[in-house]
């Protein structure tokens, strides 16, 4: 159960925008892949592991896409997207780690209760894990009785401890209120522990393990056609032709209706983006001149302000003075709307609670994501809404049999994370060799038929 987590185990970490040096333009593609993020580059490196020539094109100036990792700014590194790889005994983009010889770190203490600036009484930690448990079992019978459930419709909570409880379901876990958050797309995720990270940075670990795939960046694709004999994918810096392509983009992409498809996606699908929507979930940096806050390195918080607003933080991370704050649906739309000072003063609001006011005047810099606005994003992850999880298995169907769709948002196990990526990514390109009647590496038989789930 999810939300039993974080009191007692919880990671976090730090990294940098890296980009290193590769190869910009494979001659003559058998395979595009749309977008550099872990799913593209996971397709294309399953793909080049097969000899098949692949290009990847990407609207970024940089690969990684919601995994990023900012090492300068703070003299630390930072991850502004991805930052751990739960469920890490079956996550299969632990593979990047061990490939690289990154050893994960601990980086999230136990976790603190905050009330209104008042750390919880002993009494209330005890009650939170117990409100925390029947919260899952309430669920969990609910998902028996029904196929599926508005998690809201389930847990109505009576006070505010309840309330912080169930924000670890919704809002900080998922990125959307309870009312909009379907029970099932919930509980379809495996148990996060133990969840892990790396030093250097989620985000450098993966640009390094991408670095050998041809990316042509800077270049943001506007349509694909497989009408003719070859794809044709065009984009805002030329046209690229190939048997089969890789749609890897967010659903937030795929909904603004820029990028373009002949023939047409089918009803279905566009039922299906429809109902997988991006999910609002943001960081908020700060760093201070002095040792401000007091608190042990790696210090989690969970925490309600006064003005009853929930947040999750890493205070002191790495040992550094900062702290990262982390918000997730309404809240998070309502900071990204405001824009200007609004997020910054939103965590030193947050944290002056618990740690005096002290801290305004010691802040260094700092720095709050905005996944929502960004235009390659559209927001954190998708979620299903109630009753529609079926439809991650809907947008993983080939479109017009040699246009295959991947990205966290199409895997029935992971979507929404990291591991949900790369799954995709291997699992297309698995699909685009059985169309290019390629073996799999190590001489295996045809990957077969694209499964129709
Ligand atoms: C703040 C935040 C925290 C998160 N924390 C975690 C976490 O701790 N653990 C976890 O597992 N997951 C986490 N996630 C989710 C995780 O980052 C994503 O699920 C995962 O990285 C998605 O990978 P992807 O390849 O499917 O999509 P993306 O990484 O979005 O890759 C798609 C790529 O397509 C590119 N693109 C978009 N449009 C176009 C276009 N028109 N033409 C060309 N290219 C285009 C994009 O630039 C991008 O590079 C977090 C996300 C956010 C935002």
């Amino acid at each position: 159960m999810r939300l039993a987590r974080r009191p007692f185990l919880i990671a976090a970490a730090a990294s940098t925008v890296a980009s290193a040096a590769r190869p910009a333009r494979a001659a003559d593609p058998e395979v595009l892949v749309i977008g550099a993020g872990v799913a593209g580059l996971a397709a294309a490196r399953t793909l080049m592991a097969a000899r098949v020539n692949v290009q990847v094109i990407e609207a970024r100036d940089r690969i990684g896409g919601r995994v990023v990792t900012d090492a300068t700014t703070f003299g630390f590194p930072v991850d502004f997207g991805a930052q751990w790889l739960d469920a890490a005994r079956t996550n299969p983009a632990v593979a990047i780690l061990r490939e690289l010889n990154l050893r994960p770190i601990a980086d999230r203490d136990r976790q603190a209760l905050y009330v209104g600036g008042r750390e919880a009484p002993p009494e209330e930690y005890a009650r939170y894990e117990k409100i925390a448990g029947e919260a899952s079992q309430k669920l969990g019978e609910a998902l028996k009785k029904a196929p599926d459930v508005a998690v809201g419709r389930v847990l109505v909570p009576q006070d505010l401890l309840e309330r912080l409880a169930y924000a670890m379901v919704g809002p900080l876990e998922s990125g959307v209120e309870l009312d909009t958050l379907s029970a099932r797309d919930f509980f379809r995720q495996p148990e996060p522990n133990p969840e892990i990270t790396v030093a250097e940075g989620l985000g450098t670990a993966v640009a390094r393990w991408g670095a050998k795939v041809p990316v042509t960046l800077g270049s943001r694709v506007v349509r694909i056609d497989s009408t003719g004999p070859q794809v044709l994918v065009v984009t805002t810096t030329g046209q690229f032709m190939a048997r089969t392509a890789i749609v890897t983009v967010p659903t937030g992409v795929l909904a603004t209706g820029q990028f373009g498809f002949a023939p047409q996606l089918s009803p279905a699908r566009r039922e299906a983006i429809a109902q997988l929507p991006m999910a609002a979930y943001n960081k908020i940096v700060v760093s201070f001149g002095q040792r401000v806050l007091d608190a042990p390195a790696n210090r989690a918080v969970l925490g309600m302000t006064r003005r009853e607003q929930v947040f999750d933080a890493v205070v002191r991370p790495q040992n550094r003075d900062a702290a990262m704050v982390f918000v997730g649906g309404t809240v998070a739309r309502q900071i990204e709307e405001e824009g200007g000072g609004a997020a910054a003063s939103f965590a030193l609001s947050a944290l002056a609670e618990i740690y005096g006011d002290k801290i305004r005047s010691q802040v260094v810099r700092s720095h709050a994501t905005r996944w929502i606005r960004d235009p390659f994003a559209r927001g954190a992850w998708s979620m299903a809404t109630p009753g529609n999880v079926d439809k991650r298995t809907v947008l993983a169907q080939p479109h017009h049999d040699r246009v295959f769709f991947a990205g966290e948002a199409t895997d029935l196990v992971g979507g929404g994370r990291v591991g949900g990526a790369f799954a995709s990514g291997v699992r297309a390109a698995q699909e685009a060799m059985a169309v290019l009647g390629v073996k799999r590496p190590g001489g295996g038989p045809p990957a077969g038929p694209a499964p129709r789930r």
